[in-house]
């Protein structure tokens, strides 16, 4: 049956996360005359995790145009030093007065999203919320581009469609792989967190604090609004293998192992969320992040271990660069800008490779666990 078409697009942008919304966000500031639609499949209700970025965050907002009261002190935290138990138990503290780029900031994620999304949609941009692509159809007469079937939660299907479209689903990378790239993954990391929160009379450090385990490795962060994430990196294997009926259990079992993350928790008077977070967070990359009239930004061109703090900055800021080059191909119907884009891309996973794997070898306690033999067995 056919569904109605609900509007044409120039450009259709698939997940409004930090990546999406700053394509979005670029098309609408600098080319305003562009069409944009933004598909976002969730309400932005759900958890989202990742919260550490530079302050080399602070030229992206305002090449945004992002106002300074939107990035306000009541939505971050800053942060000034990362103790790291990695290799041996002796922290290694790196301070961010000693750092180029000075403090680091940490994040209300879902205020952030939201933010960046409602900002997208001051601008002119047009978001449908709770809607998923179920099909993707290429437009092969004059009206180059492709038409995209969707499904909202309601079950209510329509149509839209758009001369270029751009996947910044994240990790999973789901319309790039429907339009043919294929992504090679590096590991099966996964992040699985709690939240605290706090009385505002209690204070603690403003620290990240990192700690290798024999699992895997445990970061923790605190947040705006007395809030702390404490998270349990690990591969997705494990923790299925080894979490047993009670995974809040398995993941107390772990923490109280790990006695720097614990002694943090157990030194604040803290209300614990009754329940865990779970999401992917391996390192993968596309063998094209570009395509026939289309691209991928952000987790779902490639996607860094979380250890790197390189996700949201690198998002925002290949979604910005992949706006340019949709304009300039858009425009001329050259492919030089995208092919520009993506070399741009691989050599940016190209330099991450090799360091990423280094700081996994430097941790040598527990070479005999299987989450350390994998990472350093890679070659
Ligand atoms: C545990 C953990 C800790 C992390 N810590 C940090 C950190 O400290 N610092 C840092 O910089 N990075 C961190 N990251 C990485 C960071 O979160 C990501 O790099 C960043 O969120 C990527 O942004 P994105 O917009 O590309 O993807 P995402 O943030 O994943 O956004 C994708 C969006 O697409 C939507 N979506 C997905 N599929 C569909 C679909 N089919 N249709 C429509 N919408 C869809 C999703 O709902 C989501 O809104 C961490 C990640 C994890 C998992």
């Amino acid at each position: 049956m056919d569904r109605p078409l609900l509007g044409e697009v120039d450009v259709a942008i698939i997940g409004g996360g930090p990546a999406g919304s700053s394509c979005g966000l670029t098309l609408r500031t600098y080319k305003p005359t562009y069409r944009v639609a933004l598909i976002e499949s969730s309400t932005y209700n759900a958890t989202r995790l990742g919260e550490n970025v530079s302050s080399a965050l602070l030229p992206l907002l305002s090449y945004l145009e992002i106002k300074e009261h939107l990035f306000s002190q009541t939505t971050y935290r800053e942060c000034f030093a990362v103790k790291a138990y990695w290799g041996n138990n002796t922290p290694l503290l790196q301070h961010s007065l000693r750092h180029w780029m000075g403090e680091s900031y940490l994040l209300d994620r879902q205020y952030f999203d939201v933010m960046l999304a409602e900002t997208f949609c001051g601008r002119g941009g047009k978001l449908y919320l709770s809607c998923r692509v179920e099909a993707i159809l290429p437009l092969e007469d004059k009206n180059v581009g492709y038409l995209l079937q969707l499904r909202h939660r309601s079950g209510k299907q329509f149509a839209l469609s758009a001369r270029f479209l751009v996947d910044a689903t994240g990790r999973k990378a789901n319309i790039a792989r429907k339009l043919g790239a294929i992504s090679t993954r590096y590991d099966s990391l996964i992040g699985v967190s709690r939240f605290f929160s706090a009385n505002s009379a209690t204070s603690w450090s403003q620290d990240i604090i990192i700690e290798s385990a024999p699992e895997g490795w445990w970061y923790s962060a605190p947040l705006p609004e007395n809030r702390l994430v404490v998270t349990l990196m690990t591969d997705a294997k494990l923790w299925r293998e080894q979490r047993q009926d009670d995974n809040l259990g398995y993941w107390e079992l772990l923490l109280k192992q790990a006695p720097n993350s614990y002694t943090r928790i157990r030194q604040a008077a803290l209300t614990a969320d009754t329940k865990l977070t779970l999401r992917l967070a391996h390192t993968h990359v596309l063998n094209e992040a570009i395509g026939k009239n289309w691209l991928s930004v952000g987790d779902a061109a490639v996607s860094f271990d979380p250890l790197s703090s390189l996700g949201i900055g690198f998002s925002m800021h290949s979604g910005c660069h992949a706006a340019r080059a949709i304009v300039s191909n858009l425009e001329s119907r050259e492919i030089d800008s995208l092919c520009h884009y993506n070399d741009s891309i691989k050599k940016q996973f190209t330099e991450y490779l090799p360091i990423w794997q280094r700081y996994y070898r430097y941790e040598n306690r527990y070479s005999y666990s299987p989450f350390w033999k994998t990472r350093h067995e890679q070659p």
